[in-house]
């Protein structure tokens, strides 16, 4: 599952750089179990399998003894939403652990005893971890000075400054009629910025008013 977003495009490219390191690890490598399985029957009954303790505690302790973690981070739809903010900061993280749950998720325990934080890519449930996984990696492996190209165009995303994005455009300036607003061609550096920051304000208000309301 991660062949697709960790070989490609700008993981694959900071990876090359040696900007970052991603290792991927098999907990089913850490069951001791003669069957290597991972999962169990939850206690008390209800439907679904349950991640067992053992396997997941022995793959991440393994891991902590090797280096420090910032951050010991288990996907859930339960989790802190993610959003820029989060994002932002943990770019400026050394090491993390993404656990990825499956089934029903994993055994409690682990959450009380050595999951540092739970993060939510939103309101809906995927059926494994891997693509949160996958989603939180490029968001915060992006953000590394020297991964993207141009440096400056990750700070005019959307959501930097709690804003959306003006709208962009490229050539043709005219397409069968479909017309560039006038101010991106006049070539007026401080009209075009003052074009896009009202354009900014407006999208937002229009679209995500919630952000403007946003305590910092
Ligand atoms: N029974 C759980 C859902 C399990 S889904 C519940 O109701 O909360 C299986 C796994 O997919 C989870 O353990 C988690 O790792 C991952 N997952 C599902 N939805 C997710 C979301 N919105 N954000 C992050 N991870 C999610």
């Amino acid at each position: 599952m991660f062949q697709g977003p960790f070989d490609h495009s700008i993981i694959r490219r900071a990876k090359s750089k040696g900007l970052a390191e991603i290792y991927l690890h098999n907990i089913r490598d850490y069951a001791s179990n003669k069957h290597k399985s991972v999962d169990d029957y939850a206690f008390g009954g209800g439907s679904g399998m349950v991640m067992m303790v053992q396997p997941i505690a022995d793959c991440i302790n393994k891991l902590k003894s090797e280096r420090t973690y910032d951050e010991i981070i288990y996907t859930s739809p339960d989790g802190e939403l993610l959003n820029q903010k989060t994002v932002n900061h943990m770019s400026g993280y050394q090491n993390i652990i993404l656990l990825c749950g499956h089934y029903k998720g994993i055994d409690e325990r682990i959450r009380e005893h050595i999951i540092t934080k739970e993060i939510s890519i939103g309101n809906y449930v995927l059926s494994g971890g891997e693509l949160a996984a996958a989603i939180i990696a490029d968001s915060l492996i992006r953000l590394i000075p020297g991964v993207l190209s141009d440096e400056t165009s990750a700070l005019s995303d959307s959501f930097q400054d709690d804003l959306i994005s003006p709208p962009v455009y490229t050539r043709p300036a005219d397409y069968n009629g479909w017309k560039v607003p006038d101010v991106l061609l006049s070539g007026n550096e401080k009209e075009i910025t003052k074009w896009k920051i009202e354009k900014g304000y407006e999208r937002t208000r229009e679209r995500r008013p919630e952000l403007l309301n946003e305590e910092e």
